[in-house]
């Protein structure tokens, strides 16, 4: 067991810093699916990891999307009689539509109105809309904003382009023993909402720096997409070999003061699922384990019936249930250092799991062994010697530790602990990966 422990030796309050910075530092970007704000908050991502970016042109068919065209913005604002902005897309970006096209047009308030959008139920917050795939343009503001806003003509104008360009999307492969691989993907095309989109790409970049020059059993890929278009357009290129994804994990509202959500997999009892299951299940704060629905993150795509790939979804507060969900309100006061640093700390435990989940084999299983004679019969008060009785009663070839801990109700780095000291006293033998295994994807060729 070494990730955790060795990610423990780190003060959480400087992780937390640490990650709330680089959200901080994120936040003002106006990203969207594609554009120069999803390509420069790649850029920043890539002076901490050895990003490659793909760029995918406008039209390109992805199964049955086609890549959008591309948008970029300058500024936007509605001007009132005399020239003063009263919205003003440099003051806050969620003023503007996502994907509006381009306007410069004075209108009376009854016409404008038509194109604004706002929260009565939450007066103070400024909604955020898209309109990907439906050519128009709009402007979100507070409803209080809205309703101070007087009956006379507005100077609207949205200096955007909408036109052909290319979409991208970043991603950090790191080779493992084995072909087979952790998936991470977080969406990157928000643009101001911290919760929603920066907490999953901060946590994400830091487990991959913190990953990074280790030997690792499996091949780890992380991805910075576009939600839903970005995921699709990953597949369509990986169709062919997607199916190495062993594991995979859906990262976005994890920096929140909300409880731990595990949304499971597609298939419910992947080795995910159990894992995260068994992580939060031991974990200080309060988890909860959700069943696979198709909505929500980019794990619908993942878990789309032609690829059903293992990927789960993990969250702090389950997007759609928090009032400040796509709002001005997801902001960098609504995420907190150290909520960002103990859901890294989550994902570390999981791929603990992921990474020491093997099947051995007790080389003494008539009877038990005389553990006494060996100093093993004693402990320091931590459970040991019942970690280390179930390990060698479950040692037989067919269980893996994740069925020890599951079955004994020992957290996991205890049966991992356990497990070494029996093998280093020469009563267990780690059986190799791919002996006996059943619930592995056809993996027929490295990268
Ligand atoms: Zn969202």
């Amino acid at each position: 067991m070494g990730l955790l422990k060795e990610l423990d030796q780190r003060s959480p309050e400087e992780l937390g810093r640490e990650l709330y910075d680089f959200a901080a530092k994120l936040f003002p970007i106006c990203r969207s699916i594609t554009g120069d704000g999803i390509r420069q908050t790649l850029t920043s991502i890539g002076t901490r990891l050895a990003l490659r970016t793909v760029d995918v042109p406008t039209g390109t068919p992805v199964f049955d999307w086609i890549v959008p065209k591309e948008w970029n913005i300058r500024d936007a604002y509605i001007k009132k009689p005399g020239g003063k902005r009263v919205v003003d897309f440099k003051r806050c970006n969620l003023h503007v539509v996502s994907y509006s096209t381009p306007i410069h047009a004075t209108m009376p308030f009854t016409e404008l109105k038509r194109h604004l959008f706002t929260l009565p139920g939450n007066p103070d917050y400024i909604p955020y809309r898209t309109s990907y795939y439906r050519e128009d343009w709009g402007f979100c503001l507070s409803h209080n904003q809205m309703m101070a806003l007087e009956d006379c003509d507005y100077e609207v104008h949205i200096d955007s382009t909408l036109e052909d360009g290319r979409l991208t999307y970043g991603e950090y492969y790191l080779p493992g023993c084995s072909a087979e691989e952790i998936l991470i993907s977080c969406h990157v095309c928000h643009p101001s909402l911290a919760n929603d989109n920066l907490s999953g790409l901060a946590v994400a970049t830091a487990l991959a720096q913190f990953l990074s020059g280790r030997e690792l059993r499996y091949s780890c890929r992380f991805l910075f997409i576009p939600g839903t278009i970005g995921a699709i357009t990953w597949l369509a290129q990986n169709r062919d070999t997607a199916g190495r994804v062993r594991n995979g994990l859906v990262l976005t509202c994890i920096g929140d003061a909300g409880g731990f959500h595990y949304k499971k997999s597609r298939r419910g009892n992947a080795e995910i699922d159990r894992a995260a299951a068994h992580v939060l299940h031991h974990h200080h704060e309060a988890g909860e384990i959700l069943e696979f629905s198709p909505y929500g993150y980019d794990e619908r795509q993942y878990c789309s019936p032609g690829f059903d790939l293992p990927v789960g979804c993990l969250m702090r507060s389950v997007w759609g249930t928090f009032p400040e969900y796509h709002t001005s309100a997801d902001n960098l006061d609504f995420i907190q250092p150290l909520r960002l640093a103990e859901s890294l700390r989550v994902c570390t435990a999981i791929f603990d799991v992921l990474e020491n989940n093997r099947r051995y084999c007790n080389q003494n299983p008539y009877c038990e062994p005389q553990l006494g004679r060996r100093n093993l019969y004693q402990s320091t008060g931590g459970g040991e010697i019942p970690a280390r009785l179930w390990v060698l009663n479950l040692s037989d070839g067919k269980h893996t530790l994740l069925d020890i801990a599951e079955r004994s109700g020992i957290p996991f780095p205890a049966i991992c602990d356990a497990a070494d000291l029996l093998c280093q006293n020469g009563l267990l033998s780690i059986l190799p990966d791919g002996s006996g295994l059943n619930n592995r994807p056809n993996v027929t060729s490295g990268k």
